[in-house]
């Protein structure tokens, strides 16, 4: 056996570092994976410009070769209709300017505030609500955070922190617990809550250190986990999926309703039933955000209606999730039915 020094040792990457990076960004490559037609090409290399096509191996696994309308491949796959901005739609539809009290700290509603972490995602999900957002005005390190940490201390009326971006799980375990520490000397927060898709697209990164962490941390976990369709939830998805409930953390799903995704009332039955399965509540149904290159994904708030009128018929009352939009300047989300 050889002894490495120190300088060496080989750089130590996460699995799931290496996920991340070996994901795939090119459309052409995209096409071919899945047999799709090479017509297609120049739609998702303009879509591509709009917004990078990214989708981790793991996600790309679990869509089907050859069909066009596979769920999973629709929420990725660029396309030229990205660049329409039909009226109504804009690049800050719900108002996030406004609501930031600090660099990367929103704070909308009483009790909670919102903190951006990152610009960083491991999937770049085409109706995406902040596909604008100035990420590059937002702290990426620790010291940048200190604004946000001072505004989150100065007032003792905010008791959760909600960690979002891009995705708090794409930071490194170093950045991430570094920032938990921070928020954890704060003596009037008591919750912590994860907003993230990478339990959905990059499972890999549901490490049992995250795990663990999570748990032994002085402010209650909730993970708020991005499933939009029960056929995401499969595999190596819901293995950390078990996994975390199992833990111990409490955990819902919030979904948004998507034209040629999950807009009829058999998809949202299937993804409903897979959570609570799983041992997940569904927690929001969100109306699509109407931002800029999303429009082909809007579905009619009245049928919206009628599909949670099914909803309600078909599942337990506990698996029935809250369809809501948000409405820039209101208290809370808006409930629609
Ligand atoms: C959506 C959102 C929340 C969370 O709202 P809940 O109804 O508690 O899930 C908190 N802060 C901001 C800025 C938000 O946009
Ligand atoms: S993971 Fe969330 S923030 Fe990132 S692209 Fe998808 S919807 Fe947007």
């Amino acid at each position: 056996m050889t002894m490495l020094s120190p300088l060496s040792a080989p750089i130590h990457r996460a699995a799931w570092q290496q996920a991340l990076a070996n994901a795939v960004r090119d459309p052409a490559v995209l096409l071919e994976r899945l047999s799709l037609p090479r017509e297609w090409l120049p739609s998702a290399q303009r879509g591509a410009k709009l917004f990078p096509l990214l989708v981790p191996e793991s996600y790309l696994a679990r869509m089907t070769p050859e069909d066009a309308h596979d769920p999973l491949l629709r929420q990725v796959l660029p396309l030229d209709v990205e660049a329409e901005s039909p009226p109504g739609y804009s690049v800050d539809a719900v108002g996030d300017d406004a609501a930031q009290i600090a660099p990367g700290l929103l704070k909308k509603y009483n009790g909670r505030a919102l903190l951006i972490t990152t610009g960083v995602c491991a999937v770049h999900c085409r109706y995406c609500f902040r596909r604008h957002y100035p990420y590059a005005e937002s702290p990426r390190q620790l010291d940048d955070w200190q604004p946000a940490l001072d505004a989150l201390a100065a007032d003792d009326s905010i008791h959760e922190v909600l960690l979002s971006g891009g995705d708090p799980l794409a930071l490194t375990d170093a950045r991430l617990f570094a920032l938990i520490e921070q928020l954890e000397t704060i003596p009037h927060l008591r919750r912590l809550r994860i907003h993230t898709r990478l339990p959905i697209v990059l499972p890999e990164r549901i490490t049992p250190s995250f795990i663990e962490r999570l748990s032994e941390s002085r402010l209650t976990p909730w993970m708020v986990i991005h499933a939009n369709h029960a056929r995401e939830l499969t595999g190596d998805c819901a293995d950390v999926v078990r996994l975390l409930v199992r833990s111990g953390i409490t955990t819902l799903n919030q979904t948004v309703l998507l034209r040629g995704v999950n807009d009829s009332v058999t998809a949202l039955v299937e993804l409903c039933e897979r959570l609570i399965d799983l041992g997940v509540m569904p927690y929001y149904l969100h109306q699509l955000d109407r931002v800029n290159g999303t429009a082909h994904f809007e579905v009619p708030e009245e049928t919206g209606r009628t599909l949670m009128t099914e909803l309600r018929k078909r599942l337990p009352g506990y698996a029935v999730p809250q369809y809501v939009r948000e409405i820039p300047g209101e208290a809370h989300k808006t409930p629609l039915v």
